[in-house]
């Protein structure tokens, strides 16, 4: 494949950068994480905008707001957003991974209440599928819904919600039926994140920041035509929230090599030798994910869907991220403790990059998941072993 952009990829590419640049900073320094309330307002106005100027969702078809464009203009205007100080990350899980599940399960009606307002930042979605004892194993989770005449009645707990204070709806994978394999007794439900019965609770994080939440449903009532997908075919759905998912959980936001290779030039770090190394493996690895990169793109060119390759994006990137913040935080010695954004080199980003991390390491799919996959699904290993494939959920022993 020609890596360099086509006449019309290079195209839309200035198109893109053009109107990027017309509206939003370029990137600089640490952006504050998480959405107080005038975060959330700019990040509501920035969907708005893009979707009235045909930029938000490029490859949506037109019908729905979209752009109608190619997997590739979506790289591209990937590429272009990540280098502007653009506020996304509310819209990410929601229009990223929990609409295009809607758009593939949902109904007509689904379709004309839910796709439009969502791509206009009107409302926002969450995705509720974690609970205490079902991160990696999801189809262990244990929230159940029981029918009761057209509606269900759902009762249990999700963990590590992502948005889900400020969502408006999300979509809630639960156990309708206990007597089957776990797999094969989940059901996918749209809930209204503001009814009777939905607790949101806040968690406190370490970095200081409230992104993610403990959220308790007791006795909510979801009709049975919010239903996506059949009764008992909830895996199904979910995996195509979660193949989404793994696609935009790819990269990973924060200083890289390049920008650690300037803060040593201008620290004297430069002249550690054992640094020189560690900067010299960070490069290799990095040119190595570009090149797998382009494996992607290679694909989304052929109109193929990226296969489980995709996974070592993450690994790499978060992995990555950690080292090179943790080295950094070291070569400011006792500063580096200080996490001020006006008293620190960058706005410290690598003190902000440190604490967000790990979190990186485990959403979208750990890094022993993810390495799973890449054994068996792109190197041709053997499985895993899942002793509790075909027990019934009802006669598993659920910690
Ligand atoms: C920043 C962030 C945002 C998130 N947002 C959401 C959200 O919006 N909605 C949502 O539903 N969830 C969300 N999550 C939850 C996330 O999906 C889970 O944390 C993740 O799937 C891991 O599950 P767990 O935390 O229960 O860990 P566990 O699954 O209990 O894993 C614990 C450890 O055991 C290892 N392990 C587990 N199984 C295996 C295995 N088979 N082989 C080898 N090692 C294994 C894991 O790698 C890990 O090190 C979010 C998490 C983070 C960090």
């Amino acid at each position: 494949m020609d890596f360099n952009d086509t006449p019309a990829e290079a195209a839309f590419r200035k198109e893109a950068h053009d109107f990027l640049s017309k509206h939003l900073e370029p990137k600089s320094g640490a952006r504050p994480r998480g959405a107080n309330e005038s975060a959330l307002a700019r990040a509501k106005a920035w969907q708005k905008t893009k979707a009235e100027n045909k930029f938000a969702q490029i490859t949506w078809p037109k019908e729905w707001g979209g752009r109608g464009g190619s997997s590739m203009e979506a790289v591209i205007w990937g590429q272009e957003e990540s280098k502007f100080d653009a506020p996304t990350g509310p819209f990410a899980i929601g229009l990223g991974m929990c609409v295009p599940t809607v758009i593939a399960f949902g109904s007509d009606a689904h379709k004309d209440r839910y796709v439009q307002k969502a791509l206009m930042g009107e409302e926002i979605w969450c995705q509720l599928f974690s609970e205490p004892s079902a991160g990696s194993d999801v189809a262990g989770l244990k929230t159940k819904a029981v029918k009761d005449g057209d509606t269900w009645v759902i009762n249990g707990q999700k963990v590590w919600t992502s948005g889900a204070h400020y969502s408006d709806f999300g979509i809630l994978l639960v156990r309708t039926n206990p007597k089957v394999p776990k797999h094969k007794g989940l059901t996918m439900f749209i809930v209204n994140m503001k009814q009777p019965g939905v607790e949101v609770r806040p968690i406190h994080q370490a970095s200081g920041g409230r992104e993610f939440n403990e959220v308790y449903f007791t006795d909510v009532r979801i009709p049975d035509t919010d239903r996506l997908g059949a009764v008992g075919d909830g895996w199904k759905v979910a995996l195509v929230t979660l193949m989404n998912e793994r696609l935009a959980v790819g990269g990973s936001p924060g200083p890289d090599w390049g920008e650690i290779m300037a803060y040593a030039q201008q620290s004297g770090a430069m002249s550690d030798q054992a640094f020189r190394e560690k900067l010299a493996d960070w490069y290799v690895a990095a040119q190595g994910y570009k090149l797998t990169k382009f494996r992607t793109q290679t694909a989304l060119s052929r109109g193929q869907t990226p296969g489980p390759e995709n996974s070592i994006g993450k690994i790499i990137t978060a992995n990555h991220l950690q080292d090179i913040c943790n080295s950094a935080i070291e070569m400011q010695d006792h500063y580096g403790i200080i996490t001020e954004t006006d008293r620190m080199p960058g706005d410290a980003i690598f003190q902000q990059s440190f604490m967000w991390a790990p979190g990186l390491r485990i959403a979208g799919g750990t890094d022993e998941i993810l390495k799973n996959i890449i054994a068996e699904r792109v190197l041709g290993l053997p499985q895993d072993v899942r002793v509790d494939k075909d027990l019934a959920f009802d006669e598993m022993k659920v910690g």
